[in-house]
């Protein structure tokens, strides 16, 4: 970390799609010190391996964000490290659509425990620490999905309403944190190889595919955001494929 100006910047899921991409981005372009978190550890150590490789400096730790001691773990621990965590960027999530009436109630709880709750974990693990300093920046990655309901994705969108609602409170309330909410459209990603009706999934990830955009778009959108001065603070950014209209 010989850049002045690098940062301390945790990215939970970055093991794949936009977590992965944005830890490329912020630790290549613009050489900020990366602590990258999720379930899958063999990806994170290669991504790891890549970036350093690449002249980043980044390390990992293994996190569940459903667990809030597990987020807890993964806060403190850089905190205890650094001294000092200046970005945390929520941005682990799942999405299992189905029609309500299918009644997925398991992957209604994983929905509301990963986008939500985990969200939640991760901003009690931050918020205090970065209150103590007086600066900070929490970026939470909502979604379209946060704007507009659509049938089969109910209860994602619900709980990606719910991100975007809190975000904006917390905005509303924060005078030294930075608080963005960045919310993309179909991006190339994993997100729907997991869960859901399989009929559904499938159409999705077709609609993802024709219609997306490249994880690194939102890599950048997020790096923008990182990049004004402590004093600017981008409320939100929601961006779409122009192919998605
Ligand atoms: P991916 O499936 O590629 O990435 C999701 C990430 O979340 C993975 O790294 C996964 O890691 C992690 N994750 C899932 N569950 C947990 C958990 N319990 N604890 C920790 N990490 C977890 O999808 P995306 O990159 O697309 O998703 C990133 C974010 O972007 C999500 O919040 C998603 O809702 C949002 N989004 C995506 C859009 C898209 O079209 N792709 C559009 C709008 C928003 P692991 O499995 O290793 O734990």
């Amino acid at each position: 970390m010989t850049n002045p100006r690098s940062k301390i910047v945790l990215i939970t899921g970055a093991s794949s799609g936009i977590g992965a991409a944005t830890a490329r981005r912020l630790a290549a372009a613009d050489g900020h010190h990366v602590v990258l978190g999720a379930r899958r550890v063999d990806r994170l150590a290669a991504l790891v391996v890549d970036l350093r490789l690449a002249g980043g400096t980044a390390e990992y730790r293994q996190l569940d964000v459903t667990s809030r001691d597990s987020v807890n773990a993964f806060v403190e621990g850089a905190h205890d490290r650094y001294g000092r965590i200046d970005v945390l960027i929520n941005n682990a999530g799942v999405m299992a659509l189905s029609t309500v009436d299918a009644l997925r109630t398991d992957e209604w709880e994983q929905m509301i425990d990963v986008n939500l709750r985990g969200t939640l974990h991760g901003v009690a693990a931050a918020l205090p620490l970065m209150r103590a300093r007086g600066t900070g920046h929490i970026i939470n990655i909502g979604s379209s999905a946060a704007y507009r309901v659509d049938p089969t994705a109910a209860v994602y969108c619900a709980t990606k309403y719910a991100v975007r609602a809190l975000t904006e409170g917390l905005r509303q309330e924060s005078r030294d944190v930075r608080v963005t909410l960045v919310s993309p459209g179909y991006t190339h990603s994993e997100l729907t190889e997991h869960g859901g009706d399989p009929q559904i999934q499938a159409a999705a990830r077709a609609a993802a595919e024709e219609l997306g955009m490249p994880a690194v778009a939102v890599a950048d959108a997020i790096a923008c955001a990182i990049a004004q001065p402590d004093t600017v603070d981008i409320n939100e950014i929601i961006m779409r494929s122009t192919a998605q209209g």
